[in-house]
């Protein structure tokens, strides 16, 4: 199912994202993907809509993603979506590697710009290539039939000036042909809200799926907020810090809000939830159990 039908769900749509396992040899490799798609196998009875593989920055996990993306459709039985950024490349060599996920039976893509790589302050444009998601997007929706999955950011897009500026340059995305937004992960439920508030009043009508990553340790705190900017409330902030030496406690916490942080969002009519695995099963397996999301709710198949 492409992601315009997924999302026309009248249940709530759960995805997952995962990344490439980093891997130095062949025997690595098959060890990591295997136990990965175990993690994955225990998270399949809540019944995915899809699970979104990410693609490394600089195009460094390009042909993993591949694999993996192949892996999680033909041994779990799950849609996977594949990310793809604009870094480094050319059309043509944008236009072989998209096609070849179309002839594998992939339905969906995210449509990414990407970071600069390290060590460089700003994104450029590479040669032959597109200097903004909105033109990948543009270029997929013409050369394919791909349902295409675009990012967006409730707290705003580093890069840019304004939270308004920002959203019009989503509304590019969505114009070119985007059927999905997934926002950057948050904590701050309100700021999600106003988000869409103000996406839906400059036009943006495609559903805004709030991304999640649940907190289970106090070491993920400064990556999180450095990584992606976004800000914690203050009384969870509290609470992580003053439990900081015990890390049973942070898990609770931390779980505890994201059950409590997703209740919210369904609560207020959202159309599903992508979480943020980090390759692991445990933490969102108990946020599901919790919100008595099962795999009676939805079948993405
Ligand atoms: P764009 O939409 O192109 O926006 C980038 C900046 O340019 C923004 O500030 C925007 O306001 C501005 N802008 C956009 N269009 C225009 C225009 N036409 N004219 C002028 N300004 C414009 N990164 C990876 O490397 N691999 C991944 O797999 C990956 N997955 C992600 C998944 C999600 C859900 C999210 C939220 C992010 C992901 N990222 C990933 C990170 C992403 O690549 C970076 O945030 C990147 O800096 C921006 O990508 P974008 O597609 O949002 O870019």
């Amino acid at each position: 199912m492409k992601l315009k039908e997924i999302y026309n769900s009248t249940k709530p749509v759960i995805s997952f994202e995962v990344f490439p396992p980093k891997i130095k040899s062949p025997e690595e490799k098959k060890h990591k993907m295997q136990a990965l798609l175990c993690e994955l196998s225990r998270l399949s009875k809540y019944n995915p809509a899809f699970i979104s593989v990410t693609y490394g920055a600089g195009g460094g996990t390009r042909e993993t993603t591949f694999e993996l993306v192949l892996m999680i459709k033909d041994e779990l039985n799950i849609q996977p979506m594949p990310h793809f950024t604009c870094v480094g490349s050319a059309r043509n060599e944008i236009l072989q590697y998209i096609k070849k996920f179309e002839s594998h039976g992939i339905y969906n893509i995210l449509a990414l710009r990407g970071d600069p790589p390290r060590g460089e302050k700003k994104f450029v444009k590479p040669k032959d290539g597109f200097g903004y998601a909105n033109e990948l997007v543009e270029f997929i929706n013409a050369k394919t039939g791909l349902g295409i999955g675009v990012a967006g950011y409730p707290e705003c897009h580093p890069d840019c000036c304004s939270l308004e500026v920002d959203i019009q340059n989503l509304k590019r995305k969505v114009d070119s042909g985007a059927e999905a937004v997934i926002t950057q992960l948050f904590y701050d439920n309100q700021r999600y809200f106003d988000f869409v508030e103000k996406a839906r009043l400059a036009g943006i009508n495609i559903p805004i799926i709030p991304g999640i990553l649940p907190i289970t340790s106090h070491n993920q705190l400064d990556k999180i907020v450095t990584l992606s900017g976004c800000a914690l409330p203050a009384q969870f902030m509290a609470d992580l810090e003053k439990n900081k030496n015990n890390p049973e406690a942070i898990k609770t916490i931390g779980l505890d809000f994201s059950v409590n942080q997703c209740k919210e969002l369904l609560e207020n009519g959202m159309p599903g939830i992508h979480f943020y695995t980090l390759n692991k099963a445990f933490a969102v397996k108990n946020i599901l159990d919790r919100l008595e999301i099962n795999k009676n709710e939805y079948s993405g198949v």
